[in-house]
C-alpha cells in the first residue's frame, strides 16, 4: 500500500489517519524532514491556516515540502489545507503564506457570520454512490479558478449555493469542508487512488 503522511503540525490529524487506514493505505503523521522525505503522499488536515505555515517554518518543513510539491508530491488539503496549497488567499493575515500548487485563489472564513459552520449533501467529479456529507467548520471558498485547476465540487442549495468547495489540478486535490469527520472514507479512497496513479 501507499505510504501517506498527514501533516501533524496542528489540526485534526488523528481522524485523516484512522480514514487513511481504513482505506487500505499506509498512514504516518509527518512532522520532521525525514517523515516527510518517506511519503508517498500527503494530508495537510483543517486547524488554522496562518498557525500551520508558522509551524511549517519553525519546523523546517516550509521549503521542503514546497519543493516535494513542485516535484509533483500528491496531496489533498481540507479546509486549512486547502488554503495552504492555494496560489493565492484572500483574508490571509498579515505575513500568511502559503505552499501554493493549485491555481486558484480563495477566501479564508468566507462564509461568514450566518452560516460559519453547516453542514449539507454535495456532489465531487470522480466520486460515485451517491451524494456526500460535507461539513464546513469557519471554511474558505475557492474564488477564483485559473486555468490550471479543475472544479470538481460546489454547494449545492441554500445561502451559498454555487460556491466552489473542491478543486483538482493534477495529484492536487483540495476541499473547503472537513470527510474525515463524517465516517464516509470516499473522499479519502479517491486521494488514495491519486497516489497510487502517480505510483505506478
Ligand atoms: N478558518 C481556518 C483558517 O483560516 C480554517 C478552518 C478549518 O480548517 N476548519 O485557517
Amino acid at each position: 500500500p501507499p505510504t501517506i503522511g498527514v501533516l501533524a503540525l496542528q489540526g485534526d490529524v488523528r481522524e485523516h489517519v484512522r480514514a487513511l487506514e481504513a482505506v487500505g493505505a499506509h498512514a504516518v503523521p509527518v512532522r520532521r524532514r525525514s517523515e516527510l522525505d518517506a511519503v508517498d503522499g500527503l494530508v495537510l488536515p483543517g486547524g488554522e491556516s496562518s498557525t500551520i505555515d508558522k509551524l511549517l517554518r519553525a519546523f523546517d518543513l516550509y521549503e521542503p515540502l514546497r519543493e516535494r510539491l513542485r516535484a509533483g508530491l500528491p496531496a489533498y488539503g481540507s479546509c486549512a489545507g486547502m488554503i495552504l496549497l492555494a496560489d493565492r488567499v484572500e483574508g490571509a493575515i498579515e505575513g500568511q503564506r502559503t505552499l501554493g500548487g493549485i491555481d486558484v485563489t480563495v477566501r479564508r472564513n468566507a462564509f461568514g457570520r450566518q452560516v460559519d459552520s453547516f453542514e449539507t449533501d454535495l456532489s465531487i467529479e470522480g466520486i460515485e454512490d451517491g451524494p456526500l456529507h460535507a461539513v464546513f467548520i469557519r471554511a474558505p471558498w475557492v474564488e477564483e479558478v485559473g486555468p490550471a485547476a479543475r472544479v470538481v465540487g460546489r454547494v449545492e442549495g441554500g445561502p451559498a449555493a454555487g460556491r466552489i468547495v473542491a478543486v483538482r489540478q493534477g495529484p492536487l486535490l483540495v476541499t473547503s469542508f472537513h470527510p474525515e469527520v463524517t465516517g464516509d472514507t470516499r473522499v479519502h479512497r479517491l486521494f488514495v487512488e491519486i497516489v497510487g496513479q502517480d505510483r505506478s
